[in-house]
């Protein structure tokens, strides 16, 4: 018994340690920690494919990074990170699926760029939209992680001055990310 309850003991506090880490990421994102610099996005989405690489081929996904995107000004350090959340997402909410597929690029809405990562994964329902950005939500409780990625993300765009939104048809139908930058 004193083997098993060591046992929770040590993943109980083990967990603990990762929420604590990802409170401590959120708070440094709230502020730009490196100099920004004008650079396309392509790179800093195919630096973050390098990151996933296990988790997508693992998962048999399919990851299409449109090449060419405009130069922006950001804190790449951190727009790697706002890429690599978002394909650990798309990795993980797209189980089963025949052929999972994710897409990152950017498209144009009037006067606004958008850029985005689109998934063909179990999507949001629309009444989700928001909630799925507040710090520790998940819509499932079973998944792996701490819910606190797309808080980071959220905060990661604001602090460059955009905007971040999700579209997905809800479920069954796909989650797309989308954000602008000024
Ligand atoms: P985590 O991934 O650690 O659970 P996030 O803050 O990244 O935390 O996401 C919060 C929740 O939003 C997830 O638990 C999941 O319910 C939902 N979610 C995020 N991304 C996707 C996605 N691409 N497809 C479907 N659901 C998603």
């Amino acid at each position: 018994r004193i083997r098993n309850d060591a046992a929770r003991i040590m993943s109980a506090s083990g967990k603990m340690r990762e929420r604590l880490d990802d409170l401590l990421n959120l708070a440094r994102a709230g502020r730009i920690a490196n100099p920004t610099e004008a650079i396309s996005l392509t790179p800093l989405a195919e630096e973050a494919r390098g990151l996933c690489e296990g988790g997508l081929a693992a998962a048999g996904v399919t990851l299409r990074i449109e090449p060419g995107m405009p130069e922006v000004l950001v804190d790449r350090v951190r727009f790697v990170e706002v890429f690599q959340n978002l394909i650990e997402n798309a990795i993980k909410f797209t189980p089963g699926r025949p052929l999972p597929l994710v897409e990152i690029g950017v498209r144009q809405d009037g006067t606004q760029r958008t850029f985005f990562v689109k998934d063909n994964g179990i999507g949001i329902p629309t009444r989700f939209h928001d909630r799925v950005f507040g710090l520790f939500d998940k819509l499932d409780p079973r998944t792996e992680g701490s819910g606190v990625g797309l808080a980071v993300v959220r905060r990661i765009v604001e602090v460059h001055g955009g905007r971040v939104w999700i579209e997905s048809d809800g479920e069954g139908h796909g989650t797309t990310i989308c954000f602008t930058l000024p």
